[in-house]
């Protein structure tokens, strides 16, 4: 099938307006935003611009389908997710080339969102059947103490654009599996994908009201009035750190539990004992999934100065053979950013360090042409305080910077606000448990890649945000306990 062919079939599944109380409708003011491809910049779709009336419609239904929801099975909850997971695997190729035509990255890469994302609706079916409390007597023997775990009740739930499905699955799974009801924002870059994951919701017999999507062009008309009304009672949020602040704030005002997945900025650590090959094979997949887009990706790379040319030099020619282009086209292994704006992010912070003394081992210049495109980048000898080493990169550019001992490779690793991921590689087991314990970070990879996984509990420190998804601790962020106290 030609390429156009392949994403014609993928719109024409794609709904591209609101769903509200099990009804596909226009925004009330009869508006649209366009949605553009980063690697064509020719438009895709036009979807509804929602928002502050459809946004509470939406919490009208979302708040009318709660109790009835909340009393609904945990078994049919269950299965209701264990269908959308079929649903969304039969879909695999359709769902897939959506996230790479309206976000970039490269469909073998989309591919591989598709299954991570829907291993959370897998996950959290079979978490809905597991929810439960305990029961004790209070040490004076003259009470009987039960614990119960209710649905916290409906819940905003706000996604970026670089995962544009695995972000929405993570929340909705859970809450769904909790009995919450649910009102999802996708990122306006790219709402084609979560409309059609909210279709398969639908046909997996997701009941009206219990899970609406608005997608909108102004994110603040769709949350600021949410957040505002009390019916609302939950807020997970994905995104910039920055938002996320805003977004806490606002959400004080009714007192909303909160979860909040922000930036991060991720020291990738090699020792002189590792095994170099493998780092440089885990930091060509840590640094490029998502075209570097990606929250966790590895960021900076601290290299101990007797392996830095020998990993520098092996990366800088990995990077060198990697194929980019249109993510639709066979065997290309980098996309083009999402945005304009994104690319010239990343290109102000690779012109600031070459100026600071980084050398460009590989890449690092904006290429001509259609598409946001920026080549996959290795800066060599990045000296300590240049910015590019502490700020979010979000892109295919790798600095490497030399140190050398363990006390100042953990001082210079949690020397940023962030405290997402961290990778590590060395052959020795007790380094591995020593920097565990110092590193501030919420996840650690140990001689391996990207280590994100439906069963684990994804989540970060400090400014990378509070709450986990995935694991077991995921469901939790959905459920308030309640105490019940009986005479014994
Ligand atoms: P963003 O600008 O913060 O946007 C995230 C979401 O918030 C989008 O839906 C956006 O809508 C919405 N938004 C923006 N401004 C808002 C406002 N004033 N009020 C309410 N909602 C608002 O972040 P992004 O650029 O899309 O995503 C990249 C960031 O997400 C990076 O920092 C990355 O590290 C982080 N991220 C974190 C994780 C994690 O699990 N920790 C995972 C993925 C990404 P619009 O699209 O309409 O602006």
């Amino acid at each position: 099938m030609a390429q156009s062919g392949l994403v014609e079939r993928a719109l024409a599944i794609t709904p591209t307006q609101l769903f509200i109380g099990g009804q596909w409708r226009p925004a009330e003011s009869g508006r649209t935003f366009p949605v553009m491809n980063p690697a064509t910049e020719e438009k895709l779709a036009d979807v509804a611009n929602g928002g502050s009336e459809d946004a509470l419609a939406a919490l009208d239904a979302a708040s009318q389908a709660q109790l009835m929801w909340a009393e609904t099975s945990p078994r049919t909850r269950s299965e209701i997710l264990r269908r959308a997971f079929d649903l969304l695997i039969g879909h695999k190729d359709e769902i897939a080339t959506l996230i790479t035509a309206e976000m970039g990255k490269p469909m073998a890469d989309a591919l591989s969102e598709v299954n991570y994302g829907a291993e959370f609706l897998r996950w959290f079916a079979e978490e809905a059947v597991r929810i439960s409390g305990r029961t004790t007597v209070a040490p004076e023997g003259i009470l009987q103490i039960f614990t119960a775990q209710r649905p916290v009740g409906p819940s905003l739930l706000i996604t970026p654009w670089n995962f544009p499905l695995a972000m929405a699955t993570r929340k909705v799974g859970p809450a769904l599996a909790a009995g919450c009801t649910a009102i999802l924002k996708p990122a306006s870059l790219t709402p084609l994908t979560s409309l059609a994951f909210v279709r398969i919701l639908e046909e997996a017999g997701v009941p009206a009201g219990v899970v609406n999507i608005v997608t909108s062009s102004s994110a603040s008309s769709i949350s600021a009035p949410l957040l505002a009304d009390p019916r609302l009672r939950k807020l997970s949020f994905t995104g910039s750190t920055e938002v996320g602040q805003t977004l806490l704030q606002q959400s004080a005002q009714n007192v909303l539990r909160t979860s909040m997945e922000l930036g991060g900025c991720a020291p990738f650590i090699v020792f002189d004992d590792a095994d170099i090959d493998q780092a440089v094979r885990s930091a060509v997949i840590a640094k490029t999934r998502s075209n570097g887009e990606a929250c966790n990706a590895a960021n900076t790379f601290y290299v101990q100065r007797g392996v830095a040319e020998e990993f520098t030099a092996g990366f800088a020619k990995a990077f060198a053979g990697l194929q980019v282009g249109e993510g639709l086209t066979p065997g290309v292994d980098l996309g083009p950013l999402v945005s304009s704006g994104q690319r010239q992010d990343v290109a102000r912070m690779v012109d600031e360090a070459a100026d600071l003394g980084a050398e460009r081992r590989t890449g690092g210049v904006v290429p001509d042409g259609v598409g946001f495109f920026y080549p996959p980048t290795v800066l060599g000898d990045v000296p300590e305080g240049t910015p590019i080493l502490t700020q979010e990169i979000f892109g295919p550019v790798a600095p490497v910077t030399v140190f050398d001992d363990e006390d100042e490779v953990v001082r210079r690793a949690n020397s940023t606000p962030f405290g997402l991921a961290g990778y590590l590689h060395t052959s020795d087991m007790s380094r591995v448990m020593r920097l565990a314990a110092r590193l501030e970070v919420g996840m650690l990879s140990v001689n391996t890649g990207p280590i994100s996984n439906a069963a684990a509990p994804f989540g970060g420190m400090k400014l990378s945000g509070m709450g986990r998804e995935g694991g077991t601790e995921g469901i939790s962020e959905y459920l308030e306990c309640q105490y019940i106290g009986l005479p014994r």
